[in-house]
């Protein structure tokens, strides 16, 4: 097996070594041969062990499960990753960034986050004994606020928008040398978010589109590396459509709207780092970009809690997208919706 990092942009080649960015300042991914898809017997994240680029013994104790899918209509289905020990599917991706960072011997991090990130974090982090320290917005919402002080997050608040609060983790890493365990830009996290894929095939096998809310892209690219690796395998022989839905203000993907929805404040990230790697997934699964405003989240949002799913703004988007392709005759044949983050308050 060949372990290696590699640059998206130029294609340099890199040790497994805990980096984020090539030397040329392109994106990495782990580059991995699989010869054949033989998930192991367990019923969590460590079915998939044998496709992570981790050491068995530094895994951590909290893990992260397979998450239920819901069928609600003839052909529409939802992925319930917000069920995860935390609330979010940021879990998986924290799951392997741990194991990475205790192999390297790290035991202290920092880590920008809108909320959801930063918390899944901060709870493994304080399991495994790392220090983590969240830069967030003071537009944070208040309940995540709370929920990362209860384990014991070091917050660093930052005025301005979510790219600023980016920027001030980026400078605090290079000024203290605390390592900065960016989701946004570690590839190891991609890692994780891969399982989405594999467990979705194992349970549904490979639905016509995928719909997934996309801000910096950690989930929608590793549903791409996911099936695109089952596609190596040999395991499937054709790729899911993914769409990628965004929030109307601060779309990458989709053209930018004037209007703003403020609703969707985990995917308000207007420039993200890994946007070639995102035009390429679009590209390769014949996928598309749709995006969608306040109103629309806001309908989508209540129908799923009427119903019973107990999911943030965020996640919201997913259904309010894929309503919104339907009508616009852009979806022909099941589809899936992740559901990516739950709600933090009553
Ligand atoms: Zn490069």
């Amino acid at each position: 097996m060949i372990l290696m990092l590699i640059c998206s942009k130029c294609g340099r080649k890199f040790e497994e070594k805990f980096i984020l960015r090539c030397t040329c300042g392109g994106t990495l991914l782990v580059k991995r041969k699989y010869d054949s898809f033989a998930p192991r017997k367990f019923l969590d994240i460590r079915r998939y062990i044998d496709y992570l680029p981790v050491d068995e013994k530094f895994l951590p104790s909290l893990t992260p499960g397979i998450t239920p899918i819901s069928k609600i209509s003839d052909e529409v289905y939802l992925k319930l990753d917000y069920l995860q020990p935390t609330g979010s599917f940021k879990d998986r991706g924290t799951y392997v960034t741990v194991a990475k960072i205790k192999e390297e011997g790290i035991d202290e991090v920092v880590i920008d986050s809108s909320g959801n990130a930063g918390l899944s974090l901060a709870t493994y982090g304080m399991a495994e004994g790392i220090k983590v320290h969240v830069f967030l917005s003071y537009n944070a919402k208040p309940e995540k606020i709370a929920r990362l002080n209860s384990v014991n997050a070091r917050l660093h608040f930052v005025e301005g928008d979510r790219m600023r609060v980016h920027e001030e983790a980026v400078k605090f890493s290079e000024r203290t040398g605390i390592p900065y365990a960016s989701h946004w830009l570690n590839p190891y996290f991609l890692e994780g978010t891969k399982t989405i894929a594999f467990e979705i095939y194992e349970q549904i096998g490979i639905p016509r589109y995928i719909f997934v809310p996309v801000g910096s892209g950690t989930a929608f690219l590793g549903i791409w590396k996911g099936f695109k690796e089952l596609l190596e395998m040999g395991e499937i022989n054709k790729m899911p459509s993914l769409v990628a839905v965004q929030a109307e203000g601060y779309e990458s993907l989709c053209k930018r709207s004037k209007s703003v929805n403020k609703l969707a404040d985990g995917i308000a990230i207007p420039n993200p780092p890994r946007i070639e790697e995102m035009k390429v997934a679009l590209r390769e699964t014949s996928g598309f970009c749709i995006s969608v405003g306040e109103e629309e989240t806001l309908a989508g949002y209540h129908w799923l809690r009427r119903n019973g799913f107990f999911i943030e703004e965020t996640s919201a988007t997913a259904l309010a997208g894929y309503w919104k392709a339907r009508e616009k005759g852009l979806v022909k044949g099941s589809s899936l919706l992740l559901l990516t983050g739950s709600a933090k308050s009553f």
